[in-house]
C-alpha cells in the first residue's frame, strides 16, 4: 500500500500549459476519483502518476518516494487502461503473466499468481481463450488480472468502463469496489461518468481547465454543489 501526492505539478505540450499547479493528497488505500470534462487534464495527471508522461513542474511521490525521474516499471503501480491493451496473439494465462515473465520471476511464481488473481476474477476457466473469444467483460477483467498479478501497492484506472455497455458498467462498478475492499490498495479512477464517481470514490478530485476545482468526499461535492 501506498500514498500519492501530486504536489503543484504542471504540464505543457510545447509551448501550451494544459496544466497549472495541481496539488492532490491521495492517502494510503484510499479510492480516489479523478473527474471533469473532457480534456480537463485528468488522463494527462494519470499518466504523470504512472510515468507515461513527463511532468513539466513540480513533484509527484508514491509511498513517500519522489518518482519524477523513476521509470514506470520501477514505480509501485500497475495502469489499466480504457482499451485493455491485451496481447492478442496470446491466451488470457500468458496476458496476465506476461509483465512477471519480462520480469524474469520463475514460471512456478507466475503460475501462482495468475492462478490466484483468475480465482479473484473468476476467470479460471478462461485461462487457455484468446482475448477475441472473450466478452467485454471477461476483457475487461483480464486486464485487472493482469495489474493485479504484479501486486502493485497503487492502481491506475483510465476510464475502465467506458467501452462496456450500461448494464455491465453497473455490474463491473461493484466489481472493481469489491475488489478494492479485497486488496485494500490505492486507486486512482479516471472517469467522466458522475455517477461511476459518487458510487465509487471515498474521495473525488473535481479537475476543470487543468485545475483542481474541488475535492472531497461524494456526499461533501454533491450536497453542497
Ligand atoms: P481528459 O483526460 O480530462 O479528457 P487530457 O488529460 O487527455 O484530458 O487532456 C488535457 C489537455 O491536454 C487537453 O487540452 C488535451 O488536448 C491536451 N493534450 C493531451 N495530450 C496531449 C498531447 N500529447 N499533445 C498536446 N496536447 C495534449
Ligand atoms: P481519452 O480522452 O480517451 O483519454 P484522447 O482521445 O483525449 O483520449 O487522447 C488519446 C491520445 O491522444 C492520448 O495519448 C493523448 O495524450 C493524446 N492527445 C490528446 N489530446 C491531444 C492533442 N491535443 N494533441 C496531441 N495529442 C493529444
Amino acid at each position: 500500500m501506498a500514498e500519492v501526492t501530486v504536489r503543484n505539478v504542471k504540464k505543457r505540450y510545447g509551448n501550451v500549459q494544459v496544466m497549472h499547479g495541481v496539488s492532490v493528497d491521495i492517502e494510503d488505500g484510499q479510492f480516489v476519483v479523478l473527474v471533469g470534462p473532457s480534456g480537463c487534464g485528468k488522463s494527462t495527471l494519470l499518466r504523470m502518476i504512472a510515468g507515461l508522461e513527463p511532468i513539466s513542474d513540480g513533484e509527484i511521490s508514491i509511498g513517500g518516494r519522489v518518482v519524477n525521474n523513476v521509470m514506470p516499471k520501477d514505480r509501485d503501480i500497475a495502469m489499466v487502461f480504457q482499451s485493455y491493451a491485451l496481447y492478442p496473439h496470446k491466451t488470457v494465462g500468458e496476458n496476465m503473466g506476461f509483465a512477471l515473465k519480462i520480469k524474469g520471476t520463475p514460471r512456478a511464481e507466475i503460475d501462482a499468481k495468475v492462478a490466484k488473481a483468475a480465482a479473484i476474477l473468476d476467470l479460471g476457466h478462461l485461462l487457455d481463450r484468446y482475448p477475441k473469444q472473450l466478452s467485454g467483460g471477461q476483457r475487461q477483467r483480464v486486464a485487472m488480472g493482469r495489474a493485479i498479478v504484479r501486486d502493485p501497492a497503487v492502481f491506475l484506472f483510465d476510464e475502465p468502463l467506458s467501452n462496456l455497455d450500461a448494464k455491465l458498467r453497473v455490474a463491473m462498478r461493484v466489481e472493481i469496489k469489491e475488489l478494492h475492499q479485497r486488496l485494500k490498495t490505492t486507486i486512482v479512477y479516471v472517469t467522466h461518468d458522475q455517477i461511476e464517481a459518487m458510487t465509487m470514490a471515498d474521495k473525488i478530485v473535481v479537475m476543470r481547465d487543468g485545475r483542481v476545482e474541488q475535492i472531497g468526499a461524494p456526499l461533501d461535492l454533491y450536497d453542497n454543489p
